[in-house]
């Protein structure tokens, strides 16, 4: 049985007293080294769930219990230590004039030996692809590329979650595809829970658990080929199912399959 490292108890939140409620009642976990797709339309709530991961907001009801501790003011530090998150837009996530420098920052923060930080810079930016840019600056690179320095600095600081808040939206389809290939190999590498947000169907194949939000609520919460049977009900919340997800639940009627294995 896996450990849980995020559990949310009976979640409920809004911006201001007087604001409507964004997220009503929710409740669920996070286990360690999974892969948890968040999805939902625009406004559903997603962005406010992340925030509440990272304690940059509190509930106003419920509780939110991270690696055994319940997120409040005097615990947000801990909680930061082990909850890393990586936005949607790369350029407001750069604070180095170089790659490398950008990727000291957090360690630097906190205090890290010298000696520690080179090794890890090596380490993180290797798991990423990125080792041969240790010295360019931030500005030159595609907005794949800075993503995937933005989640080398993160996981410099080796946290238990990686967080991934619409971190592909702005990226073209190649982009894209490298943050998505770069996250799923360093989850198997750093036994990192992973979570990924997103308003695309496309990101949550290779989840192993997704969870679907609509208006502030929990609407769904199962494997991706459960989800994506459920094509109709989904376009009714403004989700659409991708066109290979239909395609192989059709091809499967006959008895056929999709596979990723290559042809030989
Ligand atoms: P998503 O990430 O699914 O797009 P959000 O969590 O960003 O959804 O937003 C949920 C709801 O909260 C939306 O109705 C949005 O307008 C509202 N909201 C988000 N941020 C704020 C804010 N800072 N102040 C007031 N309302 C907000």
């Amino acid at each position: 049985m896996r450990k849980k490292l995020i559990e949310f108890r009976n979640v409920s939140f809004r911006y201001g007293d007087e604001e409507p409620w964004v997220l009503k009642n929710c409740s669920f976990e996070v286990y360690e080294n999974e892969w948890l797709a968040i999805i939902g339309h625009n406004g559903s709530g997603k962005s406010t769930i992340a925030k509440l991961m990272n304690g940059l907001l509190f509930p106003q009801e419920g509780e939110i219990i991270i690696n055994g501790q319940q997120v409040t003011e005097e615990t947000i530090w801990d909680v930061r230590k082990d909850v890393g998150m990586v936005f949607q837009n790369p350029d407001n996530q750069f604070v180095g004039t170089t790659v490398q420098d950008d990727v000291a920052f957090g360690m630097e923060n906190r205090g890290f030996p010298r000696e520690e930080m080179i090794k890890r810079i090596e380490q993180n930016l290797t798991a990423v692809g990125m080792q041969d840019y240790r010295l360019t600056e931030p500005h030159r690179l595609s907005g794949g590329q800075k993503q995937r320095v933005a989640i080398a600095s993160v996981l410099a600081v080796s946290p238990k979650v990686l967080i991934l808040d619409e971190a592909t939206a702005m990226l073209d389809p190649k982009g894209r595809q490298e943050i998505m290939r770069t996250v799923s190999n360093v989850r198997a590498e750093h036994a990192l829970s992973l979570i990924t947000i997103t308003h695309d169907l496309r990101e949550v194949v290779q989840a192993e658990r997704v969870i679907v939000m609509n208006s502030g609520e929990i609407w769904d919460e199962a494997i991706p080929r459960e989800i994506f049977s459920k094509k109709d009900a989904l376009r009714e919340i403004g989700l659409d199912v991708p066109f290979v997800a239909i395609l192989t639940d059709e091809l499967k009627k006959t008895g056929m399959t999709i596979t990723n294995e290559p042809l030989n």
